[in-house]
């Protein structure tokens, strides 16, 4: 009878104590960062190791690999906190479901087709002309001090604060690009994009080229009923579902197969071609980077900048 207690006992303690020691360990090992002095491990995928750094060191290597040096600077400093709003978040939805395979335990990574680019200072110096590498750093540097801490939030999560480099004029809603309906990431004017260097794009491909490419990525494919069918457009004009071959196929996949710098695409069909113009460049969710330097050029500051892009944010003050 005493040992069918102890063992009852035992039992019990171990159903209710060890969840809840987990929990508390858990809970116990994960802080949020609170400041640019606290440390961030960083996937490098060129080297492919792990590197701790502090949040501030990382943050300007993904300022100077994402923004060009010369932009204004106000629209730096609206990518650095872009760029920790999304590392903030990272850092917290990691803590809570693990860290994604491609990043071998660490905290953020440096593929910008899955985390953001990033660059080491002694890489960004030595790709710049000799005459600029003091004086750029120096401004990459000072948009991440000037807003240490400063972070956006929508209720208690932190943004993840998608951006691009030029949009069509409009930005897309995230629903429209991927899916998943995101409250901060809706369609926003962006005017400066009309100005920007990357705002107009060229495909041409002869007929042949755009079957052979459709028929290497989508199955079932006949050109019966002509090679390009119905297309359903965003708000914003960008291609969300296209028919080509007869197959229906979503607009980030027919940037994809095609190659286009955005999925706002006009398309022509001529005898013997497909003819592709694009406007902007990039997915265009979020803040635009050259709309973001225009808004700068026009007076705005960085946290105005951020409150046009990112509907119904909160960005925070200075720590
Ligand atoms: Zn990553």
């Amino acid at each position: 009878m005493k040992k069918i207690i102890l063992f009852t006992l035992a039992l019990a303690l171990a159903v209710v104590l060890l969840p809840a020691l987990i929990v508390f360990y858990r809970g116990g090992v994960y802080k949020p960062p609170t400041s640019d002095d606290d440390t961030v491990s960083v996937y490098i995928k060129s080297e492919d190791k792990v590197e701790e750094m502090k949040i501030g060191e990382y943050l300007k290597g993904v300022v100077s690999a994402e923004m060009p040096a010369d932009f204004e600077p106000e629209a730096l400093k609206a990518q650095a906190v872009a760029a920790r709003s999304y590392l903030y978040a990272h850092i917290d939805e990691y803590a809570k479901s693990g860290a994604p395979e491609e990043h071998k335990g660490a905290q953020t990574c440096t593929d910008p087709a899955h985390c953001k680019a990033w660059m080491s200072e002694k890489a960004r110096r030595d790709a710049w002309d000799a005459d600029k590498r003091d004086s750029n750093w120096e401004k990459i540097s000072r948009a991440v001090e000037d807003t240490g801490g400063v972070i956006m939030k929508y209720g208690n999560d932190y943004v993840k604060a998608f951006f691009h480099s030029t949009s069509s004029g409009k930005t897309e809603r995230s629903v429209d690009v991927w899916g998943g309906d995101v409250p901060y990431l809706q369609s926003v004017d962006s005017p400066g994009d009309l100005q920007s260097p990357k705002y107009a794009g060229e495909a041409s491909f002869t007929i042949e080229e755009f079957e052979s490419r459709a028929q290497a990525n989508l199955s079932g494919v006949n050109w019966e009923n002509g090679i390009i069918g119905e297309i359903k457009r965003s708000e914003a004009g960008g291609i969300t579902k296209i028919i080509v071959g007869g197959v229906e196929i979503k607009g980030t996949q027919f940037r994809t197969i095609y190659e286009l710098k955005s999925t706002n695409a006009e398309i022509e069909v001529t005898d013997n071609a497909v003819n592709i113009k694009t406007k902007g460049y990039g997915h265009g969710v979020g803040m635009s980077q050259y709309g973001a330097n225009y808004f700068a050029q026009q007076g705005m500051d960085y946290k105005q900048i951020l409150n046009t892009y990112y509907t119904g944010v909160e960005v925070s003050e200075k720590a």
